[in-house]
């Protein structure tokens, strides 16, 4: 094996990573992929290489397995040494969800910026201490690696007031109550491969919707983010698998106020009972919802287009126009009913379908001649991080 980045992406209860190695001064290649999840209950390892073929699985009983993100770490890690064999762990590259205002960019993990990444966990209280637990397991398992945070608000800082701001006393702006957005890996990653594959437009008016399990989207000027459909947290926007997305603030406070639900209640119902499960009341999964004739899916289904019908159509007046229209992650990329409904209601805008090539899951799915150009690109978060890892090492290698 070849020295390789690792990439970690830890949750409340899982670590994803993969395992990336440099191919040249501005590129990666995926080696293996593979989570461990179930932390403290039913643990499940697994690693695949590239092509998906199983490497390594281990299944834990009930209270057997590792308890925390520490002993989680330590599998993912003893399973690496294995696979790298004589190769070396360059550098480790974590996902974390909130970058705050500082953070326009990744940055290298040192000690005043891991206090930082600390300081912001109350801005994302349900996903930064889990993103920040495996840094010091890091630090422990390869003492003095270089380790660097890799944000979902960064790609989106710099947006302009208007698409930032709360009509709230402006001293909560100033606190940093703000639309952050997220999602910001996935789309930095489409914005670059979109000059690849399209560079007729890369560089216009685009709208990307990453429609996955957390489902939100971006509007794009010139390859940067001008707007996104997520705000202070990612629960707004887009309806999602279990999140509501966009919902009046009035809601919230009479569930609060004459209902009587407490603050953990409406926050479970909105991370984890709303969207395309709380609607159907049968899944969160497009899949199961696509299969079903159930009225409960049709209905959901058909709220979470209209939902990204909307989304579109406010995008469309933030970036002044549309040049292309982009699909992306799991529903984005594999749903051709979603995306058919959703370019059929706005052919207005100037969007014409191929269907064929739509059914066919390609990489340009308009049709020639169309004034929108339509694509499907497959995003990889992990990929992006690798590529910010890459170029914190080679930065590492000049000073
Ligand atoms: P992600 O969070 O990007 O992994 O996306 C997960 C979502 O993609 C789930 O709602 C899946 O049901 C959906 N998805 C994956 N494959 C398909 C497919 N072939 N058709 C429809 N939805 C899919």
């Amino acid at each position: 094996m070849i020295d390789s980045i690792l990439v970690l992406n830890a949750g409340s209860s899982s670590i994803k990573f993969s395992v990336e190695a440099p191919a040249g001064a501005a590129a990666v290649r995926m080696l293996a992929v593979g989570q461990i999840e179930g932390i403290g209950n039913h643990v499940h390892f697994i690693a695949k290489d590239a092509d998906g073929a199983v490497l390594a699985e281990t299944r834990w009983a009930d209270g057997d397995g590792p308890m925390d993100h520490d002993s989680a770490l330590r599998v993912i890690s003893e399973w690496l040494d294995g696979f790298l064999g004589d190769a070396r762990v360059l550098a480790v590259g974590h996902r974390v969800v909130h970058g705050g205002l500082d953070f326009s960019g990744p940055v290298r993990i040192d000690a005043a910026v891991r206090a930082k990444l600390q300081e912001l966990v109350p801005l994302a209280p349900l996903h930064q201490p889990h993103n920040l637990a495996p840094i010091d397991a890091v630090e422990a398992r390869y003492p003095g690696v270089l380790q660097v945070a890799c944000f979902d608000t960064s790609f989106h800082r710099g947006h302009a007031f208007a698409a930032e701001a709360f009509a709230i006393p402006l001293k909560y702006y100033e606190q940093g109550i703000r639309r952050y957005g997220f999602h910001g890996l996935s789309y930095e990653y489409v914005a670059r491969r979109l000059r690849e594959v399209a560079p007729d437009v890369a560089l216009g008016r685009v709208v990307v919707a990453h429609l996955g399990n957390g489902a939100s989207m971006c509007g794009l000027r010139e390859g940067k983010s001008v707007e996104s459909s997520m705000g202070f947290t990612a629960l707004d926007g887009l309806a999602m698998g279990t999140r509501s997305g966009q919902i009046d603030p009035g809601v919230l406070l009479h569930l609060i106020g004459a209902a009587g639900m407490t603050v953990p209640e409406v926050t479970r119902m909105l991370y984890h009972d709303s969207g395309l499960k709380g609607l159907s009341g049968i899944s969160s999964d497009m899949r199961d919802l696509e299969r079903s004739d159930d009225p409960r899916a049709v209905r959901a289904i058909d709220y979470f287009i209209h939902a990204i019908q909307r989304q579109l159509g406010s995008l469309v007046a933030s970036v002044g126009g549309l040049d292309a229209l982009v699909f992306t992650a799991g529903i984005g990329e594999n749903s051709a009913m979603v995306r058919r409904r959703v370019c059929e209601k706005m052919g207005w805008l100037g969007i014409v379908l191929d269907p064929a090539a739509n059914e066919a899951n390609a990489g340009v799915i308009s049709a020639p001649g169309s004034p929108v150009k339509v694509l499907v690109v497959r995003t990889s978060e992990e990929t992006m991080i690798g590529l910010h890892v890459l170029e914190a090492l080679a930065e590492q290698a000049v000073a």
